[in-house]
C-alpha cells in the first residue's frame, strides 16, 4: 500500500492549493480526485488580496485572465442607502480580483504536475479508516493509500464517514444563476452588489464584461434559465436597474442551489477538514473560497513550522483548529446574517438596512474595517 505524509481528498482549489504549498517543503503528498478530469466549472470567483498571496506562495496564481476590482457599489432595491468601497481608500491597487474556477483549476493542476505531485484523477475515496498512527483511504476500484495526515477538501463528500463528525445544514431555498453579461458602459473595475427582497444580485467585472450572480427561488430560477437572451436581459434590467448601464448581451447560464453547511469539528483523529468540506456558504459576499484558501494557508504554515514533524500529530491538529475557528466562524455568521438581513423585513426593516448602508457611506473607518475583514478575515484571537 502506498504510504505518504499527507493524503488530500479533493483537487478543487483548496485541495490543489494545499498540495502545491506542501510539496516544495519536502512532504510526500497524494491528491485523490473523484472526477476523471478537471471540471471546467463556469463560475467566476472574486478573490481577495490575501487569497492572491496564498495562491502566489503555492505557485498557482493565474498570470492571465485576472481582472482587478477597483471598487464595490452596494445598494438595496426599493429602499434608501448605498455605499461605495474603493481600493484607493484602502491604500490598495485592488480590493480583489476575479478569476474563473476553471482557470484557477488549470493553473493549479499545471503547478502540481511541475512539482511532481500530479493529481490522481478518477480515484474517489470510498472508505476511511482512522488509526492512532495513520489514516487509511480506500479507493473506488481497489487500492488504498495510507497517510500520516488525511485532509478532506472534497466539498463535504466524506466527512460523514468519520465517527463523531456531522453537518448542520440550512437550505436557503435559493438558486444562484450565473453567466456572463455585457452592458453598454465600460465597468472600469467596478463590482456591484444589489440586495433585493428576492435575493442579492451581483455583477463582477471580468475582462470587458460582467459575471452575473442572480439569486432567485428554485421555480423562478428554472423560468429565468429557459428564457431567450433578450427576455432574460430585459428582466435583469428591470430587476437590477441601470446603474451599470443597459444590458446588451448574455452568455450561457448555469445554476447552483444555495445552502449553508457547517461541520461540528474541523479535526478528527489524523484528519483535517478544510474549505467547503468544513464550511459551505452563500456566495453573497464572495467569502467561500477566500476562507478555504486561508484554511489551506494556515495548515501549510503550521506544517512548515516543523518540517520533519509528524503532520498528523494531535498538537498539529489542535493548532489548526485553534487558528481557523474564529475566522471561519465569523465568515459563516457574516454571510448568513447578510442573507437574512437583506431579505427578511422582520430581521431588519428596509429603513434600518438603508441606515446601515448610509452609516457605511459616511464613515470611512467603518468601510475600512469591513473591507479589511473581507480581505484578510478575522484574526485568530
Ligand atoms: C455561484 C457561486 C459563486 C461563488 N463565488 C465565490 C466568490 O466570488 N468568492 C469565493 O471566495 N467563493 C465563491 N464561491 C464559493 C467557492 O466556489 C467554494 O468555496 C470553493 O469552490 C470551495 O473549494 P473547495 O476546493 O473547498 O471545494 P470544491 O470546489 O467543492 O472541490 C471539491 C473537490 O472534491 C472532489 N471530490 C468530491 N468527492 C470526492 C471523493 N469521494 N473522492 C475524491 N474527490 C472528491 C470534487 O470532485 C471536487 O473537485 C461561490 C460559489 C458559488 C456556488
Amino acid at each position: 500500500m502506498e504510504q505518504v505524509d499527507v493524503a488530500i481528498v479533493g483537487a478543487g482549489p483548496v485541495g490543489a492549493a494545499l498540495a502545491a504549498l506542501l510539496v516544495p517543503g519536502g512532504r510526500s503528498v497524494r491528491v485523490l480526485e473523484a472526477r476523471s478530469q478537471p471540471s471546467r466549472d463556469a463560475r467566476t470567483l472574486a478573490l481577495s488580496q490575501a487569497s492572491r498571496e496564498v495562491l502566489e506562495d503555492a505557485g498557482g496564481w493565474p498570470e492571465t485572465g485576472v481582472t482587478p476590482i477597483a471598487d464595490i457599489h452596494v445598494s438595496q432595491k426599493g429602499g434608501p442607502g448605498r455605499t461605495l468601497i474603493t481600493a484607493a481608500e484602502q491604500g490598495l491597487d485592488a480590493l480583489g480580483y476575479t478569476v474563473s474556477y476553471a482557470a484557477l483549476e488549470s493553473v493549479l493542476e499545471a503547478r502540481l504536475a511541475a512539482v511532481g505531485a500530479g493529481v490522481s484523477w478518477g480515484t474517489p475515496c470510498e472508505a476511511i479508516e482512522l488509526g492512532e498512527r495513520s489514516a487509511r483511504i480506500a479507493l473506488a476500484g481497489g487500492g488504498a493509500v495510507e497517510a500520516r495526515l488525511l485532509v478532506l477538501a472534497d466539498g463535504g463528500a466524506n466527512a460523514r464517514r468519520i465517527p463523531g463528525l456531522s453537518y448542520a445544514e440550512k437550505d436557503y431555498g435559493q438558486v444562484a444563476i450565473t453567466g456572463p453579461v455585457r452592458t453598454d458602459k465600460p465597468h472600469r473595475g467596478r463590482a456591484y452588489e444589489r440586495f433585493t427582497p428576492r435575493g442579492p444580485v451581483a455583477l463582477l467585472p471580468v475582462g470587458d464584461r460582467f459575471a452575473l450572480v442572480w439569486t432567485a427561488t428554485p421555480a423562478e430560477a428554472q423560468r429565468l434559465l429557459t428564457l431567450e437572451d433578450a427576455a432574460f436581459l430585459s428582466e435583469l434590467q428591470a430587476h437590477f436597474g441601470d446603474r451599470a448601464g443597459r444590458f446588451v448581451a448574455a452568455g450561457p447560464r448555469a445554476s447552483f442551489p444555495l445552502k449553508l453547511r457547517t461541520i461540528n469539528s474541523t479535526i478528527a483523529l489524523r484528519t483535517v477538514i478544510a474549505g467547503n468540506a468544513a464550511q459551505a456558504m452563500h456566495p453573497i459576499a464572495g467569502q467561500g473560497l477566500n476562507i478555504g484558501l486561508r484554511d489551506a494557508g494556515a495548515l501549510a504554515a503550521i506544517l512548515a513550522a516543523d518540517p520533519s514533524g509528524d503532520p498528523g500529530a494531535g498538537a498539529v491538529l489542535e493548532a489548526y483548529r485553534r487558528t481557523r475557528r474564529r475566522d471561519a466562524g465569523r465568515g459563516v455568521a457574516f454571510t448568513d446574517f447578510l442573507v437574512g438581513a437583506f431579505m427578511d423585513d422582520r430581521r431588519l426593516p428596509t429603513w434600518a438596512r438603508g441606515l446601515a448602508l448610509t452609516v457605511l457611506d459616511v464613515l470611512p473607518p467603518a468601510r475600512r474595517w469591513l473591507a479589511g475583514r473581507m480581505i484578510h478575515g478575522a484574526p485568530a484571537s
